[in-house]
């Protein structure tokens, strides 16, 4: 009979089309053939094969398609049925895509999804016309918690509750102005933290933000809580509406003038080369105190002749910063390598040890080990809830005061959406 006779011969192109699908997969691993349906009884003369891939580097989609030997015809009007729903130069590296195709190597459909929740398809319809969709999978958000009790180091507790390093970076970020999460937390401090987690089709996605953050460190309980001041602009506060986010001192004295301003190259005064001064000079009487711009850990303490003469280093616990004293007269009382010092402490007086021509103190502020223009830092501002605020604020974190303390200090892993 006729009909068996187009039978076989699908039936064949179907085996030679999965045995060139493996060849090719095996040299080049390129697209993988994951189902394939023979034909089935008198209705399917095709057998259909779909395959799926990602995009390679320098791969268009017209190469994806000549790849798997789709027939120019449908080649075509796919790619440019798919110009109308997607521009194919932002067609992205590692990208993955799904294709159908018959035994006769005609396109059935195309799926490309460049991230988790968008599907861009083209399908061809009964007519033998392609059409395009856009698929949005809407990601599912779940409030959850964790905490725990420190028996090594906060990173070691939450990733033994399965959570990453991100959660960890997320939940430090939150108190670096107030805990040096590098020296400071120690065996038996506890945390606590709500934050949002998205789901797709169950499968965790990624994490959303940290609604609120409890740290106990020796004692001393830190409760954040995440809150939009109605500014459009988003924080962290306490109980009491003041912010964890915190600045440095405008300057670390009370000088007359600058008498040097941060600058690549200058003239040196006293070596009259041109160098760099990585630095502020704030003119002021030989004994002025120098207090801390910021909470911190004195790190170093020195002499240097031919420089900066005598001098010490402040770690703050935003550990991104770390600030340097030049050409001081004298230490204050109680200032020591390793000591913690509070914002406002005097830590030293203005003096011209090393090479200076006139009593001044010389400040350098590194972000990240670099010096930077301590006249420019980005001081964010940290201004508490205004007093009208206070109340609304409280109202609304209630119920997250009231789940925090439901919340076991010990291994709790709760995960439930709270509203
Ligand atoms: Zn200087």
């Amino acid at each position: 009979m006729k009909l068996n006779k187009y039978l076989a011969i699908a039936q064949a192109l179907a085996i030679i089309l999965i045995g060139l699908f493996f060849l090719n997969s095996n040299r080049k691993s390129e697209s993988v053939v994951v189902e394939s349906h023979p034909p089935a009884g008198n209705s399917h003369l095709l057998s259909f094969v779909r395959s799926a891939g990602i995009i390679h580097y320098g791969e268009s989609l017209w190469d994806v398609f000549r790849k798997n030997h789709i027939i120019d015809a449908d080649i075509l009007s796919a790619v440019s049925e798919f110009k109308k729903i997607f521009n194919p130069r932002d067609i992205q590296v590692g990208a993955h895509y799904k294709l159908v195709q018959d035994s006769l190597n005609r396109l059935i459909s195309y799926e490309y999804q460049p991230d988790i929740t968008t599907v861009y398809k083209i399908k061809k319809d009964g007519s033998g016309v392609f059409s395009g969709t856009i698929e949005n999978q809407p990601l599912v958000k779940k409030i959850k918690a964790v905490s725990g009790t420190i028996s090594s180091t906060l990173y070691q507790s939450i990733t033994d509750k399965g959570e990453t390093p991100e959660l960890i970076i997320n939940f430090t970020d939150i108190f670096q102005w107030d805990i040096d999460f590098f020296i400071e937390p120690q065996v038996g401090d506890s945390y606590k933290m709500m934050y949002e987690a998205y789901y797709l089709n169950g499968r965790f996605v990624k994490y959303g933000r940290i609604l609120a953050a409890q740290y106990c460190l020796s004692g001393q309980m830190f409760t954040a809580f995440y809150y939009n001041n109605q500014l459009g602009k988003g924080g962290y506060y306490n109980w009491n509406g003041q912010s964890f986010q915190k600045t440095f001192l405008k300057s670390p004295l009370n000088y007359r003038r600058i008498s040097s301003y941060f600058s690549l190259g200058r003239m040196h005064p006293i070596l009259k080369r041109v160098r760099p001064h990585l630095g502020v000079d704030f003119a002021a009487p030989s004994g002025t105190p120098v207090v801390a711009p910021a909470d911190g850990i004195v790190t170093e303490m020195g002499f240097q002749k031919g420089g900066v003469g005598r001098y010490l280093k402040i770690r703050h616990k935003n550990t991104h910063f770390v600030t340097l004293y030049g050409h001081l007269k004298a230490y204050a009382r109680g200032i020591k390598k390793g000591v913690t010092v509070k914002q406002r402490r005097v830590i030293g007086y203005v003096g011209m040890t090393g090479l200076a021509t006139g009593p001044h103190l010389h400040y350098t502020f590194y972000e990240n080990g670099r010096p930077i223009n301590p006249l420019r830092i980005n001081n964010i501002s940290a201004d508490p809830l205004k007093p009208e605020q206070v109340a609304p604020f409280q109202h609304d974190m209630m119920p997250l005061l009231a789940k925090l303390a439901e919340i076991e200090d010990n291994n709790y892993a709760w995960s439930g959406v709270l509203y």
